[in-house]
């Protein structure tokens, strides 16, 4: 099924489906980007681009490329896009660009503002401090913080993403790309499809990262972090006669418990109806070898692990059906590449940043690439810019990236830490700062999600505006340095709204 080079554009387009694609506009007018209404922001120049992966991150960058005026085309390796039912965390770097991309309404009406996040301690639950979350951080970062299922963020995606036009092909595993980096890609059935530009976001195990890997003569290589997680969902019915635990399922309250070797991140989902628990522990010796990727684990197993933890968490653990899935993800990671992009490929989400889960980032910056190379790709004025673009992307991107993912890491020590002199002064520390928070004062918190200056750093960046004030400015140096005589970006000039 070759797409066709034929313009695409979305329906809401005012150009004509008649303009080829790739057309060079020597003087491109000068652009006006209004964030808060994206469809008018019109990609100078309509590509065909396939992206591998209908993850969160492939599924954001359809709807933003395609809000944008190109066409898009995903292939992905399962049969039906789903997510496991699980809790996820949309943080306010990610929420602002939901709202962009026209879902964040949604997303809020099938989650829920947790108020604030209780830090405690494993063995006895006594609360060591706590973070204001809503409303504060929605004023602070005009962009709101919230809990949702996992299955219903991937659902109101797919659903956006249907209904802006984007072709999905599932059962579409991609094996075999152009040796050369071209943007062309082998179906299972041998048949070679092109576009303009493939995007990976083919997830921690990816492909396409390897065969760049390969390219840059690196290995591609799995780090243990030395942790698993079990995912957990426990329905209202099961805890109805335990007041305690009722009342922490219908507060607005996340949990982080922290003790030797792991931690647990519990909050409430889908209307208080269900309670969401992220349980991280040491990996087992059979599990070193097996990459971010869930596995079925028993309920026995899971609270044996935690049998020295407090009443609170082994009352909860209790509920869990005795025959239910306890789904377990062993927690890898790569390091980090030279580039994110070769030739006309470019990677995004965990294809390029797997991280922790302590600061609960991933899907939220999977989600920031997308915005970017939305507001990026928009800007070159012909296919033969995209390298630039993608350049520029990185430029963007990479280093933000990869410092959030390495305070993940960071914050993995900390909460881990086993009782003694350091886990006193951990918790001295984050006593310390919830006092200064509530003066109005920041006070360093050791742990990094709850840390007062670095959510400033996670969740205040807004990388789209970043990307629409520098990204003319930068394609043009781009542009400039790589190929002589070509559109220049100076004729771009853009302000964003
Ligand atoms: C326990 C845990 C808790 C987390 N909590 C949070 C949180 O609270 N907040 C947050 O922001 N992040 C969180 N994350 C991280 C977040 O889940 C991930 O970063 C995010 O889901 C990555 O999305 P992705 O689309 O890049 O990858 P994936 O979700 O892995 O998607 C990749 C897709 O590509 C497909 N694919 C793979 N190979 C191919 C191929 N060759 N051909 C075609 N298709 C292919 C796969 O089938 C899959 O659908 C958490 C992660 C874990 C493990």
């Amino acid at each position: 099924m070759p797409l066709r080079a034929t313009a695409a554009t979305h329906p809401k387009s005012n150009k004509s489906n008649t303009t080829p694609v790739n057309t060079v506009h020597p003087h491109p007018p000068p652009l006006q980007i209004d964030l808060s209404n994206l469809s008018t922001f019109k990609a100078a120049t309509s590509l065909r681009i396939i992206i591998i992966g209908g993850g969160i991150a492939g599924l954001a960058a359809a709807i933003g490329l395609t809000l944008t005026g190109h066409s898009v085309t995903i292939f992905e390796a399962v049969s039906s896009i789903k997510e496991v039912g699980a809790g996820i965390q949309i943080a306010p770097n990610a929420s602002r660009i939901l709202e962009r991309f026209g879902v964040l309404d949604e997303v809020l009406r099938d989650g829920i503002a947790l108020e604030r996040n209780s830090l405690r301690r494993w063995e006895d639950d006594g609360e060591i401090g706590w973070v204001g979350l809503m409303p504060g951080v929605g004023k602070k970062y005009n962009a709101p913080l919230l809990v949702v299922h996992r299955a219903d963020l991937q659902r109101i995606l797919l659903h956006r993403a249907q209904s802006l036009g984007v072709k999905i092909h599932t059962s579409s595993p991609i094996s075999t790309i152009a040796q050369d980096f071209s943007p062309s890609i082998r179906l299972s059935t041998g048949e070679w499809v092109s576009g303009d530009l493939v995007i990976a976001a083919d997830g921690i195990k990816s492909f396409v990262r390897s065969q760049i890997a390969k390219k840059m003569g690196v290995k591609d290589e799995t780090v243990s972090t030395g942790d698993a997680a079990y995912r957990v969902v426990i329905e209202e019915e099961r805890m109805r006669s335990d007041p305690k635990i009722r009342e922490l399922l219908k507060s607005n309250t996340g949990v982080r418990w922290m003790g030797p070797g792991g931690h647990i991140m519990a909050y409430p989902l889908r209307s208080h109806k269900l309670y969401n628990m992220v349980l991280i522990h040491p990996i087992r010796p059979h599990q070193i070898d097996t990459e971010s990727w869930t596995s079925p684990g028993t309920k026995a197993e899971m609270l044996k692990t935690y049998s020295g933890w407090n009443s609170t968490v082994k009352q909860l653990l209790s509920y869990v059906p005795d025959d239910g899935e306890v789904m377990e993800w062993t927690l890898n990671s790569h390091a980090p590449l030279k580039s994110w992009h070769e030739g006309r490929f470019v990677l995004i989400g965990d294809a390029c940043h797997p991280m922790l889960p302590y600061v609960a980032q991933g899907a939220a910056n999977a989600i920031e690439d997308a915005a970017v190379l939305t507001i990026v790709l928009g800007m070159i004025q012909s296919a033969e810019k995209i390298e630039d673009a993608l350049k520029v992307y990185e430029v963007i991107r990479k280093e933000r990236g990869e410092a959030i993912q390495a305070s993940a890491r960071d914050t993995q020590k900390i909460l881990h830490l086993k009782d003694g002199r350091e886990q006193e002064e951990r918790d001295r520390r984050i006593r310390e700062s919830t006092v200064a928070a509530r003066g109005g004062e920041k006070k360093g918190n050791p742990d990094l999600w709850a840390d007062l200056r670095w959510q400033e750093f996670m969740w205040g960046v807004d990388v789209m505006k970043e990307a629409a004030e520098r990204g003319g400015e930068l394609i043009c140096s781009s542009s400039s340095s790589s190929s002589a005589g070509s559109v220049s970006g100076s004729h771009i000039r853009v302000q964003a709204t």
